[in-house]
């Protein structure tokens, strides 16, 4: 029988295994002269289409879709429905890469038409990933496994057919093996927390520090926090890091009496079920006093369910706790939003500060963010002040804490008590030396 006579008619509701895939791999890849491309076809968010069209109407549309398919292929090839929406499909006779790249499109327009004629209102994405026999790969495990290197990538830069090169395993595996890389890291302890001052404009004394996490091995940075922390919270380790982060900070701040810390937060954190929790025990056990804590939460974090943000911020605020609006200005939420938000303080962005000098527009914005927290009582950071003459123009402004390379980069527990007894005077007199 050849591969040809093989077409199935997709039962899309009982999804086969990868066992049969291979099967049906094995029988095409042992043809004469075989060539063939095996594209592996994603749709998009099914159990989210379900909900939305019911599951018969869901069913009625893959089905559709894969008897679509059957047609566009002429019978040159074979489908295999996976469940949820996946599909295997074997096209023979392919000529090149184009070709098969071809056959990938003729299969989403297909889709396309599928889609149109059943009206579906919002189209859901469709994700093809190629693979090549025997150009790219001579046996079916590792056909199919870049066929879905090849899927994974395609869904990863929104492409809706993508034939696999090294890119595609590069761009879908790095973040993974670093994921699993940061995830021993905290087992081995290379996480520490550095700790940046935070100095009050009209006493020119540090009052508090921001903590911000680091990675190290053998004392040199792995990744920066802007890349592991989204990977911690993608590998769903943002509760360990929070907690190290929440514990080492209050044990850092029992040690410094008087000295306020702020601990960043991210918005999956903020809406973790035991996230109030987790604040009030690593309180009670280092023993902080009132407004100890400021809880960073950016500004854009907290659109996303904002009735939970507000309501979890003011029972934070209630406990005693001081919150922030990081990275203010940067977030496109607008003034009715801001007015709801309980907080304490704002956040501006060091990227608005760093440039304030030379572009009269940032100058004009932090301003504007200034006076924007004054009228509604909150105080103001100024993150990024780098030179004397950013932090003068912020004094003039009014706003009330500056921090920044001016004064000092983030640093370990150890040299930043060092640097507190060297620092304890007014730092004004030191940044004008
Ligand atoms: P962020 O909260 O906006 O932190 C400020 C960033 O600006 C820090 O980068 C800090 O080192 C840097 N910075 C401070 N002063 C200056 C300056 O004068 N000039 C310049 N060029 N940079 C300055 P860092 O430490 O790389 O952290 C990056 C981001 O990673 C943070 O941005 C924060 O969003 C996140 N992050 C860091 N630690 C943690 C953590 O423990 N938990 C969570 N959830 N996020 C963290
Ligand atoms: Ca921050
Ligand atoms: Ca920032």
């Amino acid at each position: 029988m050849s591969v040809a006579d093989t077409i199935q008619r997709p039962a899309v509701s009982a999804g086969q295994s990868y066992r049969d895939v291979l099967g049906a791999l094995s029988a095409a890849v042992q043809q004469p002269n075989a060539s063939l491309a095996l594209l592996l076809v994603n749709v998009v968010g099914v159990s989210k289409l379900q909900a939305r069209l019911g599951f018969d109407t869901c069913t009625a549309l893959l089905q559709a879709l894969s008897d679509g398919w059957i047609e566009a292929l002429r019978g040159r090839g074979v489908i295999i429905p996976l469940g949820d929406g996946s599909y295997c499909v074997i096209v023979h006779a392919i000529r090149n890469s184009g070709h098969a790249v071809l056959a990938g499109e003729k299969l989403a327009r297909a889709a396309d038409d599928a889609m149109s004629a059943a009206m579906v209102a919002v189209k859901p994405q469709l994700n093809i990933g190629i693979s090549l026999f025997p150009s790219q790969a001579a046996e079916p495990e590792k056909l199919l496994r870049l066929a879905q290197l090849a899927a994974a990538a395609a869904h990863h830069r929104t492409a809706r057919v993508l034939l696999f090169d090294e890119s595609c395993a590069a761009e879908v595996l790095t973040p993974w093996k670093l994921g699993d890389a940061f995830a021993q890291a905290l087992e081995a302890g290379e996480l520490s927390l550095y700790y940046q001052p935070q100095v009050c404009m009209t006493s020119g004394r540090p009052v508090g520090v921001e903590a911000l996490m680091r990675w190290l091995k053998n004392g040199k940075p792995v990744a920066t926090p802007d890349v592991f922390i989204p990977l911690a919270e993608e590998a769903g380790l943002i509760y360990n890091v929070t907690w190290y982060a929440l514990s080492n900070s209050f044990r850092m701040a029992a040690e410094c009496a008087g000295l306020s810390v702020a601990v960043n937060i991210t918005p999956g954190m903020l809406h973790h079920r035991e996230f109030i929790d987790m604040v009030q025990t690593a309180a009670a056990t280092w023993g902080i006093r009132d407004k100890g804590l400021t809880l960073e939460i950016t500004e854009g974090g907290l659109i996303a369910d904002f009735g939970q943000a507000v309501q979890r911020l003011k029972m934070l605020r209630e406990m005693g706790f001081r919150v922030s609006i990081d990275d203010f200005g940067t977030g496109y939420s607008s003034l009715s939003y801001f007015k709801k938000i309980p907080a304490d303080e704002l956040k501006i962005d060091k990227s608005f500060v760093m440039r304030m000098m030379e572009d009269p527009s940032d100058q004009r914005l932090v301003e504007t963010i200034v006076g924007l927290a004054r009228q509604f009582n909150l105080e103001t950071v100024a993150e990024g002040v780098e030179d004397r003459e950013t932090f003068d123009c912020l004094a003039d402004m009014g706003c009330t804490y500056a921090q920044g390379f001016l004064f000092s980069p983030a640093l370990s527990a150890e040299r930043l008590q060092a640097w507190l007894q060297r620092n304890s005077r007014d730092l004004r007199l030191r940044a004008a030396e």
